[in-house]
């Protein structure tokens, strides 16, 4: 029997609410461009407390779209923290920059303002700091470094939808703040992506970023009754449909119980962990509300006989969706090649790579589920210890 139970990583939860969302924008007269689209907009900026919210089409459009905002361009340097998805440091190559790598905090994964003001130039353009798990990052240091230099802070909050920096909610803490609405994130629209700022200008720009750099969309000429409109810069289409938008509205009326569902599941590891010698959870700061996108442990490998992959694959044997959150993006053999970085560059990110394990937890995990991961991860270290 126990060879049968397979338990992912992360998992989207669609009811029927959802469902007939959906279903009721394909059976009006707009399927993208459309009025669910802003709706969806005022939804989630009014959730995190921000002015403006635009939405596009994936994560890494938004990313995209915030670094054109602020004017990133050739020749720039952004800061991004090593350990991130990728799309975090591609987002400043699209734009002709170049991604300089800070290292993270060894107990958190977050980026280290002391690395980020070691890293900062003449050139340096912005800060991105990743909510790496769901955790806000430091703020206020980060804004100490920031302001010295007249840059703005980019939050990739693909992460931490749900989550506070000392009583702010995420989306409204940064200069501009990056969502995911990719399955495995908090909310889903299957892809897509928002991002929010309380910068007027910043908002119009992303607006035509994500329609060709054409100032006008479909339905705002349809209500004027007119054909005629302009491109004033090379944009993309980085569109969202609006039955998209209809899922994610119905899918963040459900967000703050799934996020508080979450932390009683990172709870519940931390207390089987808690007296644990070799697998030791990510430390949280004071004053943070953690949104738990992931649940991260690092493992003692000097105190195993094996490594860290090994682990992994008999955690998969058993049917546990264990995976891991990331490998140091300076390490991919494009980012090797193209910008000549190599090993020794973040050295704490590195030395955190080999022991990080992301352990299943998504809301529809049962307290059950949580024990039979914990006992199994348990059993599994004890025999190499
Ligand atoms: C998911 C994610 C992205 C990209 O989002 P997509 O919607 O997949 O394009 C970017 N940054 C981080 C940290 C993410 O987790």
């Amino acid at each position: 029997m126990s060879t049968l139970r397979h338990i992912p990583y992360g998992r989207q939860s669609i009811d029927d609410d959802d469902i007939a969302a959906v279903i009721e924008v394909l059976r009006s007269d707009w399927l993208t461009t459309g009025p669910t689209i802003e709706q969806f907009e005022n939804d989630l900026a009014s959730f995190v407390g921000s002015e403006h919210a635009v939405a596009v089409s994936s994560g890494t459009a938004a990313l995209h779209a915030a670094m054109y905002a602020i004017g990133i361009g050739p020749g720039d340097e952004v800061i991004v923290p090593a350990i991130t998805f990728a799309a975090t440091a591609n987002a400043a190559i699209y734009l002709g920059a170049t991604p300089i790598f800070a290292d993270v905090n060894p107990d958190t994964l977050l980026i280290d303002p002391g690395s980020v003001a070691d890293r900062i130039t003449t050139r340096t353009r912005a800060i991105v700091a990743v909510d790496y798990a769901g955790q806000p990052c430091d703020y206020d240091a980060l804004r100490v470094i920031a302001d010295r230099y007249h840059i703005p802070i980019i939050a990739d909050a693909c992460h931490a939808l749900g989550g506070y920096y000392r009583q702010r909610a995420v989306g409204a803490v940064a200069d501009l703040s990056t969502f995911s609405f990719h399955p495995v994130k908090h909310i889903t629209t299957g892809e897509g992506g928002a991002i929010t700022t309380k910068n007027y200008i910043w908002a119009q720009k992303m607006r035509y970023f994500r329609n060709h750099g054409i100032t006008t969309d479909h339905r705002q000429r349809a209500e004027k009754g007119s054909w005629f409109y302009e491109m004033v810069d090379l944009g993309y289409n980085y569109r969202i449909t609006d039955f998209q938008a209809a899922l994610g509205r119905s899918q963040l009326k459900k967000l703050s119980r799934w996020v508080e569902r979450r932390r009683e599941i990172a709870r519940r590891y931390n207390q089987i962990f808690a007296d644990n010698p070799v697998i030791r959870p990510l430390a949280v700061m004071a004053d943070v509300v953690h949104a738990y996108h992931l649940y991260v442990v690092q493992l003692a490998i000097d105190a195993l006989r094996v490594d860290r992959n090994r682990i992994f694959s008999e955690l998969r044997q058993c049917g546990i969706g264990v995976n891991v959150h990331y490998i140091p993006v300076y390490l991919h053999p494009y980012y090797r090649d193209r910008f000549g970085y190599g090993p020794g560059l973040c050295p704490n990110a590195e030395t955190a790579f080999a022991r990080i394990l992301s352990l299943p937890i998504f809301p529809a995990m049962t307290d059950n589920d949580v024990d039979w991961v914990s006992e199994t991860i348990i059993n599994i270290t004890r025999n190499y210890s």
